[in-house]
């Protein structure tokens, strides 16, 4: 599967231990991050991640993309809900497209278990077909 992982600045430290923590799950996938989130993950992990721009740049929305090609199956995107974000109109454009096209977003760690839980044990299954997403 793709998986998309994103995380805001006071969010960095949760996504490299959760990363680190599900590293054996998620070696087996694709993974996508925008570019600092990617970047601190593969320095600590060694996982190997397609980098995109960073968030602010765009990046969110080169996920989103993604999203609307069907070339995504599930986000992982862990937000500061506390702190504002200048590229708030592309955060919420890209939980609006998991939404619209029916893709697993976890915004908080504890939801981001559970959606790793779940694909370890294969509950999840998607795969690609010309009209978008199907349930194996
Ligand atoms: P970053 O972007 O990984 O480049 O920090 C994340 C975001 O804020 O959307």
């Amino acid at each position: 599967m793709k998986i998309a992982l994103i995380a805001h600045d006071k969010k960095k430290d949760d996504i490299i231990r959760f990363s680190d923590a599900n590293k054996k799950v998620l070696k087996k996938h694709e993974l996508y991050a925008t570019g600092t989130t990617g970047k601190v993950i593969a320095e600590k992990t060694k996982l190997s991640i397609h980098r995109f721009q960073s968030g602010p740049q765009g990046g969110d929305q080169q996920i989103g993309a993604m999203i609307a090609n069907h070339e995504m199956d599930v986000v992982i995107f862990l937000r500061d809900p506390l702190t504002a974000q200048p590229h708030e109109p592309d955060v919420s454009a890209l939980m609006r497209l998991c939404d619209v096209h029916a893709i697993p977003l976890a915004t908080n760690i504890t939801i981001a278990e559970i959606l790793m839980y779940s694909i370890e044990r294969s509950d999840i299954v998607k795969k690609h077909s010309e009209k978008g997403f199907v349930e194996e």
